[in-house]
């Protein structure tokens, strides 16, 4: 047996953070709470979800506190629908941004006055303003870290309501995960300490992104391909000038150094603000991750993309060397477990695809659970959830966001060819609208409107599985 010891349990009951000491171990959650690990965008999103609906969540995230790491920033489509339906949008909009277009373009120019200039632009998307009653037509910039400590607050805004809907456990690294057929029995570990505890519950949710111990604990593989260039992400407070009317965000075509720059705060003529800087690497490039982000190397990819007088002024405040992948998870469920977001699939970062598909996954496994613990339904909603996700994953995720990165990374003159970007050079409203259609009706999985239309269809695999009620 192992000896009970002292153990920090961070809980934010009643709207504040408490610290409380439990001297129990295994420290143990009533069974009718679901435990996610991962307090990521992803994690957080989902237990706000199921607490809304009622749903008590376990939250173990191995850091001290959500991560402030500078990651994904854009939302659209059916993303914006969902964290409208989740009373998140106006709040989200608040904190961000409606950008009013996004163009491809060539690298920078001179512009004869020892000045460069934004490339030619081969098209724009325009996106609508984004008004509340067609929010999928816009696009909300929305730095990850934000969006983060919104969902953390609504959390604790709900705990506020019904006391002990969310238990965050901080310091609290998944190590364990055990399905006995009843409930789920998950160990976590401090990494400071190094003790363990053990947690019950009803179901588990696997959102601790890429890397996840819960996908490699389920024993399930991530199968797929990495690129070969890697991206440097910048993130840089920049004086702005020559900020074009319509196109805010810029996609630059090159065939080696394609790269995204994109202005996390609205940007105004004159001001400083902060910008994002994507930047493709060399693939043949072999330079460590040290080398790539020395300022020598920044300073000299930032040609290529910094408009204004030279030398450019900025002020790197962070950067990070990362890989581009293409893969899925070969289940996104098994028994009483689930995966979401990084843990489940990775896509490249070109068109935002990334956090939003992650988004859209925590939608859908919402309504399933809720079905299953609120209206009897079958435990195989979870297999019925993860057919969808990987279907959407592989017909729409992965093969767009591939067309978006091979369409921004080559020659410009190749890419005047491109079918989008020819479509978007004079896009009429029903182009803008048929481009925009695939966003919300393949991207969003309605998993009520899924399982009635299969039960319409009478096919023998749900009817078996609705014999084997929950
Ligand atoms: C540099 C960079 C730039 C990116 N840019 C874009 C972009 O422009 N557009 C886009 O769409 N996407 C982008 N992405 C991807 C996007 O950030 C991810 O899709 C998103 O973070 C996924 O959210 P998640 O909640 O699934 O996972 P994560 O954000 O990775 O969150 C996982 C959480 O789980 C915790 N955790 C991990 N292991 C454990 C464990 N064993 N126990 C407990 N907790 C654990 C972690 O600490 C973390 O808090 C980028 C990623 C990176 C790295």
């Amino acid at each position: 047996m192992r000896p009970a010891s002292t153990e920090t349990v961070v809980t934010n009951d009643h709207h504040n953070l408490q610290t409380k000491q439990s001297t129990s171990l295994p420290s143990s959650s009533s069974s009718d709470r679901v435990i996610i690990a991962g307090a990521g965008p992803t994690g957080l999103f989902l237990a706000y979800k199921l607490a809304k609906s009622g749903i008590k969540v376990d939250l173990v995230e191995r850091l001290p506190d959500i991560s402030d790491a500078p990651r994904a920033a854009g939302y659209y489509g059916a993303t914006l629908l969902a964290l409208k339906d989740a009373g998140l949008l106006h709040l989200a909009a608040q904190r961000g941004y409606l950008t009013r277009a996004v163009g491809w373009r060539t690298a920078v120019q001179d512009d004869g006055h020892g000045n460069k200039t934004w490339g030619r632009l081969l098209c724009n998307i325009p996106f609508d303003q984004g008004s509340q009653e067609r929010p999928e037509m816009g696009m909300l910039l929305l730095p990850q870290p934000k969006l983060c400590e919104l969902l953390k607050e609504q959390i604790h805004v709900l705990n506020g309501m019904q006391p002990g809907s969310v238990k965050f456990h901080f310091h609290s690294e998944l190590s364990n995960v055990h399905d006995d057929g009843h409930g789920v029995a998950v160990s976590v570990r401090n990494p400071q300490t190094g003790i363990e505890r053990e947690l019950r519950g009803i179901l588990f949710v696997g959102a601790d992104g890429a890397k996840s111990k819960a996908r490699q604990l389920l024993g399930i593989k991530l199968q797929g391909h990495t690129w070969p260039e890697r991206m440097i992400a910048a993130d840089v407070l920049l004086r702005n000038v020559d900020v074009p009317p319509l196109t805010q965000l810029h996609f630059i075509v090159h065939p080696v150094h394609f790269a995204m720059v994109i202005p996390l705060e609205r940007p105004v003529e004159g001001e400083t603000t902060l910008w994002r800087f994507s930047m493709a690497t060399d693939p043949m490039d072999n330079s460590t991750e040290e080398e790539l982000l020395r300022e020598e190397n920044l300073a000299r990819l930032f040609e290529n993309y910094m408009v204004g007088p030279r030398p450019p002024q900025y002020k790197v405040v962070s950067k990070t060397v990362y890989r581009l992948h293409q893969r899925l998870a070969n289940t996104m469920a098994i028994g009483r477990c689930a995966l979401v977001g990084d843990a489940a699939h990775l896509n490249n970062p070109v068109g935002a695809l990334g956090l939003s598909t992650g988004i859209l996954d925590c939608d859908a496994l919402a309504t399933a659970i809720e079905m299953i613990l609120h209206e009897g339904g079958p435990l195989s909603l979870l297999s019925t959830y993860s057919d969808a996700r990987r279907q959407v994953f592989q017909s729409f995720v992965s093969p767009t966001s591939t067309a978006n990165k091979l369409r921004l990374q080559q020659e410009p003159v190749a890419a005047d060819d491109d079918w989008l970007i020819r479509k978007m050079q004079n896009p009429t409203l029903e182009t803008l609208h048929d481009f925009i259609k695939p966003y919300i009706t393949v991207w969003r999985t309605d998993m009520r409107a899924l399982v009635a239309e299969q039960a319409a269809r009478d096919e023998p695999i749900l009817k078996a599985n609705l014999s084997e009620a929950f």
